[in-house]
């Protein structure tokens, strides 16, 4: 009740909005009953910079892949070395994963052989990986997934992926430099269901040029086909860095009376079809002032997303334009630090990045082994 006073004296929030999050907490201590008493443990992030081309809002470190088969093998060395060296400092100091997530770009850019390979190398790597609740791959881009990808990632035990069709007009998908039909996207997650991944998010956007809510309604409707276990409804956020944002002009977007319209509709949505929220994140420029919410069938949900939002613990980033964050658990102070966003710097440079992280772990868990012992 304290906290609740406070969101709305101090920082304005409605008492919608407040319910919102409220909502969420509830969800994610569901999800992980032990949020709280995580900070022992990390979560692995491992950013993989490339995609088949490169879409207009975005502003990942996501390179077109085509042509760059040097620069990939190169990476991939670098990214190998990372692993190695977190994971043999885990090792030493005891310290669990909770989760580990792929992301990027789009990890399944690769080739099935380099997939096969990575995961392997995770396996061998990191400790106790059978013990590690959740793997995530992003596979964002229908366009990259194929049955040899996917036998990869049922080979690893990996389950859990995620399918973006951001919308299903192929109008939009073509504005906005997707290079891939809605036909691909519902036709390769039905192949990831026969392949048997059991945990699929799918990613909608609020707000892509051109599209009203007619078109959400329609992206909602072919939802209600797919019924995947998760569902994250992000609202367009014009980030700087983006094509979209350099050309504004170029770009329809809807007013706010009509962005606030979609949000609504997708609220009443997720709730008549049994998807709960659980986890809930602001961007700056962001249309209509609102946010992006995951949504998830009860007990589908994402841990490493709940993980990264709550900053309850330290999560690693390796790779390409990979953030870490090292959460004191005891103060529960938070250092940023982040590999480089271009293949080539981090190619020249990844085992400097690994040796900063490896002394920031090292402090940080040394420091709390110490007051621990010191209250024992
Ligand atoms: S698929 Fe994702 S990471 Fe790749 S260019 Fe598009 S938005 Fe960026």
């Amino acid at each position: 009740e304290e906290a609740h006073a406070e969101l709305k004296r101090d920082y304005l929030i409605h008492d919608e909005k407040i319910e919102l999050m409220q909502n969420i907490i509830d969800r994610q201590l569901k999800a992980v009953p032990d949020l709280y008493e995580l900070g022992q443990e990390v979560s692995i992030y491992i950013g993989i910079p490339f995609c088949p081309t490169k879409c207009a809002y975005c502003t990942f470190p996501a390179y077109a892949i085509r042509g760059q088969a040097g620069r990939v093998g190169s990476f991939l060395w670098g990214l190998h070395y990372e692993m190695q060296k977190i994971g043999e400092w885990l090792e030493e100091n005891d310290v669990s994963i909770t989760t580990v997530y792929f992301g990027g770009g789009t990890p399944t850019s690769i080739t099935a052989e380099e997939m096969d390979l990575l995961y392997e190398e995770m396996y061998r790597s990191f400790p106790d990986v059978k013990n590690i609740r959740e793997v995530t791959v992003e596979a964002g881009r229908p366009d990259t997934i194929t049955e040899e990808k996917l036998a990869v990632l049922k080979k690893w035990n990996i389950d859990r992926i995620s399918i973006n069709p951001q919308s299903y007009e192929n109008e939009t998908l073509k504005a906005i430099g997707r290079h891939h039909t809605v036909e691909e996207t519902i036709e390769k997650y039905h192949l990831s269901r026969n392949a048997g991944m059991s945990n699929i998010n799918m990613d909608l956007i609020i707000g892509l040029p051109g599209e009203g809510v007619k078109e959400f309604r329609n992206s909602l409707s072919e939802t209600e086909k797919l019924m995947p276990e998760s569902l994250t409804v992000h609202t367009l956020s014009f980030k700087r860095a983006s094509e979209m944002t350099k050309n504004k002009h170029k770009y329809k977007v809807a007013d706010r009376e009509e962005i606030v319209a979609m949000m609504d509709d997708a609220v009443s949505w997720t709730k008549q079809h049994g998807y709960h929220p659980y986890y809930l994140y602001r961007q700056k420029n962001i249309l209509g002032n609102l946010e992006n919410i995951g949504y998830s069938l009860p007990g589908q949900e994402s841990i490493y997303n709940i993980m990264i939002m709550e900053e309850k613990q330290t999560i690693i980033g390796i790779g390409c334009g990979a953030a870490s964050k090292f959460v004191d658990p005891r103060t529960g102070k938070i250092t940023h630090f982040s590999n480089p966003k271009d293949p080539k710097t981090y190619n020249d440079r990844f085992e400097h990045y690994t040796n900063e992280k490896i002394r920031y772990l090292s402090e940080l868990f040394q420091k709390h082994a110490k007051s621990g012992s010191q209250q024992e």
